[in-house]
């Protein structure tokens, strides 16, 4: 069977979904049993993502080999079984590159090397890379319509259908169909327009997804696919969910894979989604809720932790309960005396996330100092981790101005330093240590209580690691390292022993953790906060009782 692909365009705004929307249509064929893998194509000209500032672009996420890339790759993961590289996203940058270099060393041999045909070559050449091997492959274009930058994108898919004929590619356009409220409608002319703007460089698509916050009715749709040249059953109605997780239930319910099978002359078994309904159900029938304060720098800006967002989900879900999520701008907590304490009673968890440069240390540093003195439990992600061995070293070990190089170079306690291997590197895109590293876990540990092993695989990225020479005076102190590379060259994982959760790690677990598949220390750090705030809620009905039974008569 040749590779079969789904186009998925985006019109009128951004942030419809796109990526979400490929990532449920690729679980839904999975889930009929098909093959499947997405990709995604960025047009901006930065050779990754890597280093763009979060609020530009939001997380990045990484892969097992090492890539910075689209958080829409974490939906993908997140959605789907497939196995994600550096192959899976690319950039006009990381495009021009591979082309400049072939260019000088001759590759083209004195031709002219233009966009048409050269760029879209590579582009079209990106594509067939990812679909070997699968039966379906989603391939999102990022932007939106009528962007420049994207033109050399959709003209290659344009090719591609050319190449490849209707049975073997689709297009599905996800647009808005926005409610006015002046005039109590739904309007349709910006699809219209949008779906006009593709037809113009000839690209007629066959599935428009609507984002709307109601139910397109039936005119409404005979209405688009008359103005829009689609068939009336291929106008779905996109609905704004509160889960995520819904997603892929409500494209099934509007026989969104049913449409894309019958375009592309698949046959393929009915969908499997008893786990995804039982967890859609899970979502909206929460037993309980828990709360966790996330003290980080980038934190007014949510997509920055898309990934960490979700794991803490997940683990929510895992125990049936609601997360309530309260970002904490750490800067926000750098008062003078103890008063910050008062913006973090009442979480039933803290968490410090990865993050980079000085600003807002001193408040992840009270924040941890808090958690760890108040038995909350407390979990640290990489910069989390590091702050936590500063934290140790300064107020448990008296090692005072204790710091990472990184915040403070002139620092007498280097408990965090630049890693030994990049010595000498200045270079910023994709010199850091990236992506899965094996790392042992020590027997006896809660890492490897969690884990049920000994040996895992994780992913990274970061530039600084923990200072080994310091190790005698936090562990004598109380602080138990308990993962390490193989060869014992980086400390991985951190805990102490004594408190109800206190654990921080190198890498970023929050990468692979799946809805139905939740990581084991997000699923592990939601029970002790849950416990957390179990107790607390029975020390104060404990408290109420001995009030009502005082002044009771
Ligand atoms: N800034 C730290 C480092 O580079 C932490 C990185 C992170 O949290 N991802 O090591």
């Amino acid at each position: 069977m040749s590779a079969k692909y789904v186009f998925v365009t985006g019109g009128v705004v951004s942030s419809l979904g796109k990526g979400l929307a490929a990532a449920s249509i690729g679980c839904l064929l999975e889930s009929r049993g098909l093959r499947v893998n997405l990709m995604k194509f960025d047009p901006y000209l930065n050779v990754d993502p890597g280093t763009m500032s979060p609020f530009q672009h939001g997380e990045v996420f990484v892969t097992d080999d090492g890539a910075e890339t689209d958080l829409d790759l974490g939906h993908y993961e997140r959605f789907t079984h497939a196995r994600l590289s550096r192959d899976n996203n690319l950039t006009t940058g990381r495009i021009y590159e591979q082309i400049i270099t072939k260019e000088r060393r001759g590759d083209y041999l004195g031709k002219t090397v233009q966009v048409i045909p050269h760029v879209t070559n590579e582009i079209k050449n990106a594509m067939r890379k990812v679909a070997a091997d699968t039966d379906v492959t989603l391939v999102e274009i990022g932007g939106t319509v009528g962007d420049i930058e994207s033109l050399p994108f959709l003209e290659a898919i344009r090719q591609m259908r050319q190449e490849l004929g209707r049975e073997n590619t689709i297009f599905i356009h996800v647009t808005l169909v926005p409610w006015i409220a002046a005039a109590q409608e739904l309007k349709t002319k910006p699809t219209q327009h949008s779906v006009k703007e593709l037809l113009s460089i000839g690209i007629q698509p066959d599935v428009l997804l609507c984002r709307t916050d109601r139910f397109l009715s039936r005119e409404m749709k005979s209405k688009i696919a008359l103005f829009c040249n689609v068939q009336e059953q291929a106008v779905v109605t996109a609905k704004d969910v509160s889960s995520i997780y819904e997603v892929p239930v409500v494209f099934a319910q509007e026989k969104v894979d049913e449409l894309v099978l019958r375009y592309l002359h698949l046959q393929a078994e009915e969908p499997k989604l008893e786990r995804w309904r039982e967890l859609v159900d899970r979502c909206y029938n929460p037993k309980d809720e828990v709360s966790i304060g996330i003290v980080g720098k980038y934190v007014e800006y949510e997509d920055s932790y898309k990934s960490l967002k979700e794991a803490l989900v997940h683990g929510a879900l895992a125990h049936n309960l609601k997360l309530k999520v309260t970002w904490i701008e750490a800067e926000g907590l750098e008062t003078k005396d103890r008063s910050y304490e008062n913006q973090l009673e009442g979480f039933d968890g803290i968490l410090v996330p990865g993050g980079f440069g000085k600003r807002g240390i001193e408040g992840m540093l009270n924040a941890i100092r808090y958690a760890r003195e108040n038995e909350v439990p407390y979990f640290g992600i990489c910069l989390g981790m590091q702050t936590a061995c500063i934290e140790y070293a300064r107020n448990v070990c008296g090692l005072e101005g204790a710091n990472s190089s990184e915040f403070d170079p002139a620092t007498p306690h280097r408990i965090i330093y630049k890693l030994r291997e990049l010595t000498g590197v200045e270079e910023m895109g994709g010199t850091m240590r990236l992506g899965a590293w094996p790392c042992m876990l020590e027997k006896n540990s809660r890492a490897a209580r969690v884990y049920g092993k000994t040996e895992i695989s994780e992913r990274h990225r970061h530039r600084y690691e923990f200072n080994r020479e310091y190790e005698a005076v936090l562990t004598s102190a109380g602080l138990r390292i308990t993962g390490t590379t193989p060869d014992g060259t980086y400390v991985e994982i951190v805990e102490i022993p004594e408190h109800p959760f206190f654990l921080g790690c190198q890498f970023h677990p929050e990468f692979k953790s799946k809805p139905l598949e939740p990581h084991p220390l997000f699923r592990d750090f939601v029970a002790a906060s849950y416990r957390n705030r179990l107790q607390r809620r029975g020390r104060q009905e404990q408290r109420e009782m001995a009030e009502v039974q005082r002044v009771a008569p």
